[in-house]
């Protein structure tokens, strides 16, 4: 264990590991969601309700570093290198690798999985979550897999 980390677990093989700055980070980010930007956006609702939407938006934040992070991590692994693990600090997160890159697009490659992760795991629920008019179709549609004129997705309701 290095000073100040601890693991916390694998995903794929790769350790990840939490400094203890991280809980700062986390907790600023909870307290500005809860204390702030959910009272705003949603008045009259409970403080525990406003500290639990907090603490769920303070994981998904750590969710979506982690899911950066792995990115970097698992296109190194495919490159090569081996993975030292990942760790979330104060700013933000690291993926550690040992040994040299094969190439310089080896290490491009790397150094664009991580924002490709990003952009892939939030363009998913955002599609899903977005209302929008259906595409018009062509009078003479070409490709049979096309969705347009489909209804849009949305996240289920009860
Ligand atoms: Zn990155």
């Amino acid at each position: 264990m290095d000073m100040g980390t601890f693991t916390i677990g694998r995903i794929a093989g790769i350790r990840i590991r939490l400094s203890w700055s991280f809980f700062a980070v986390f907790l600023l980010v909870v307290w500005a969601l809860a204390e702030n930007v959910f009272p705003e956006r949603n008045a009259n609702l409970s403080d525990a309700t406003y500290i639990a939407m907090g603490l769920i938006g303070g994981l998904l934040f750590f969710g979506s570093v982690l899911v950066h992070e792995l990115g970097h991590a698992l296109q190194a692994r495919r490159e090569g290198l081996e993975v030292d693990g990942i760790t979330l600090w104060l700013l933000g997160g690291v993926a550690a690798f040992k040994g040299d890159y094969p190439g310089p697009w080896s290490e491009l490659r790397v150094a664009a999985a991580g924002p490709a992760s990003s952009g892939s795991s939030t363009a998913t629920p955002a599609s899903l979550a977005t209302p929008s008019a259906p595409a018009p179709c062509p009078s003479a549609s070409p490709a049979p897999r096309s969705t347009c004129g489909s209804r849009p997705r949305r996240w289920p309701t009860s």
